[in-house]
């Protein structure tokens, strides 16, 4: 199943026509292979809400469109953050290029010109004053400002400086986009170069929407004025309750209350959903976003139970199942064995995630198993992965994973026939069938957060049940 087909299937089709993915059994699959398409879709859609001013319809037809030219292409792109329109000599260029920067180019200020560079590959700023005549004392008056000026030291290709030059060829000012954000300004005075640095700040404003099924989830999100970014964000937060593929029927209605940042007055992105609920079928279901002291942001139910499992059904996005928990023929050693783990066949470097929030308790080569990863989930609970093409950098013995981060990337290190996850569950040492285990809920509201939760989770179901009203008023 692919997002295309998720997002234009209304849910009488979805009914009708048997999902052609093969189904190992369990409903949070769709989900999970979602999650795949949300990483590319958000960079996507968040790029693109940029231009996405003047006709929010034709503009979202148009994201969708390209989206399904990259799905279908598989092109594996790498977006920046999106960038207000800025007046031209202070426009942002993205460092992929993908924002066309206008390479060399000049254009008049008075008795000044400006001039916009591209570094190139393997190129200093020397290179570029030297490139462009500029004066090497005036480089090296910069460069001795200090701590200020160190990012000039490393500047990497795609980066894009600015300079303004006057009628004697004296560079004026020199800007440095360092992040959509942040950017450094070097600016000649009588005395000498003085050098800043600039900070926009994103302003967080609350905004909510409402909306009921009529044909699709994606076509009621759009008439209560969501982008996709947020209803893919809305599918993750009840995907582990709701099969969003499946479960959805005529007459489901949401709720929800979100942030949106603005840049200059102008809207940039979508933020974080702060609270939302989700009626499938008659049941009702409310989520609330509580941030801890560590500035770590979950989901919870009214009472505080987390709205996640403690684990990921499934580990990695995979082509089929290869081989199931039990007694099997091994393929290699030819005799009757139990295998004591699920093998999902995946291409080669496909990513691996941490099943659930752990320790790294193991990483290396272990015998038949080629590169593993164990991760330690409390006391009762382990995870075990193998035959792993290679680790992911960082991820160490030692070292505290949380749910879904990548650990390493599918290979057929060890003894294996083919490139697969080998996946290992296991419950107070005993191996686990992953595919049918009961999973626990992931962790509560802490303790020493309840109050605190009470009260964000009392003010924003207040604000829920207002929108509600008016949801029902509505649809009446
Ligand atoms: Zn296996």
């Amino acid at each position: 199943m692919n997002y295309n087909s998720f997002l234009n299937r209304d849910y009488k089709s979805l009914l009708d026509t048997p999902d052609p993915v093969q189904h190992p059994g369990f409903g949070s699959i769709h989900v999970l292979i979602l999650i795949v398409a949300i990483g590319v879709i958000s960079s996507i859609l968040i790029f693109m809400s940029a231009d996405a001013s003047a006709n929010k319809n034709s503009n979202q037809q148009a994201n969708l469109t390209a989206l399904e030219t990259t799905l279908k292409e598989n092109v594996q792109i790498t977006l920046p953050l999106s960038v207000p329109q800025l007046p031209e000599h202070e426009q942002v260029f993205d460092k992929t290029g993908d924002i066309p920067a206008r390479e060399n180019t000049s254009s008049e200020d008075g008795n000044a010109h400006w001039l916009t560079v591209k570094v190139k590959s393997g190129e200093a700023l020397a290179h570029i004053f030297k490139r462009h005549h500029l004066k090497p004392r005036e480089l090296h008056d910069i460069m001795r400002l200090g701590k200020t000026t160190a990012s000039l030291k490393k500047v990497r290709p795609g980066d894009i400086f600015k300079f303004k030059i006057d009628e004697q060829g004296q560079l004026q000012t020199l800007v440095y986009q360092l992040s959509p954000l942040k950017s450094l300004h070097i600016q000649r005075q009588q005395d000498g170069f003085v050098a800043a640095m600039q900070t926009r700040n994103i302003e967080t404003r609350t905004s909510y929407a409402i909306g009921q099924i009529n044909s699709s989830l994606f076509e009621a999100g759009k008439d209560a004025g969501l982008s996709d970014t947020l209803i893919m964000k809305m599918v993750n937060i009840f995907g582990w309750d709701i099969d969003f593929a499946l479960d959805i029927r005529k007459g489901d209605q949401f709720a929800i209350i979100y942030e949106e940042q603005f840049l200059d007055g102008k809207k940039i992105n979508d933020g974080a959903i702060l609270a939302a609920e989700f009626i499938n079928q008659g049941r009702s279901y409310r989520a609330l976003r509580f941030t801890d002291a560590n500035n770590h942001s979950d989901y919870y139910t009214p009472e505080g139970l987390s709205m996640r499992k403690a684990f990921l059904r499934t580990p990695v996005d995979f082509r089929r199942i290869s081989s199931r928990f039990g007694k099997r023929h091994h393929p290699v050693l030819n005799k009757m064995r139990l295998h004591k783990g699920v093998d999902y066949a995946a291409k080669p470097g496909t990513p691996i995630k941490a099943s659930g929030d752990g320790k790294i308790i193991f990483r290396g080569r272990k015998g038949g198993y080629g590169r593993t990863v164990i991760i330690q989930h409390g006391g009762r609970y382990s995870t075990l992965y193998a035959h792993m093409s290679r680790f992911k950098k960082g991820m160490v013995a030692g070292k505290r994973v949380r749910q879904g981060q990548i650990i390493g990337y599918v290979g057929q290190s060890g003894r294996a026939t083919g490139p697969h996850l080998h996946y290992e569950f296991r419950v107070n040492g005993v191996h686990r069938n992953p595919l049918t285990i009961r999973l626990p809920n992931a962790a509560p509201i802490k303790k020493q957060y309840k109050d605190n939760f009470a009260r964000t989770a009392s003010a924003l179901l207040a604000q829920l049940d207002m929108h509600k009203q008016a949801q029902l008023a509505m649809y009446q």
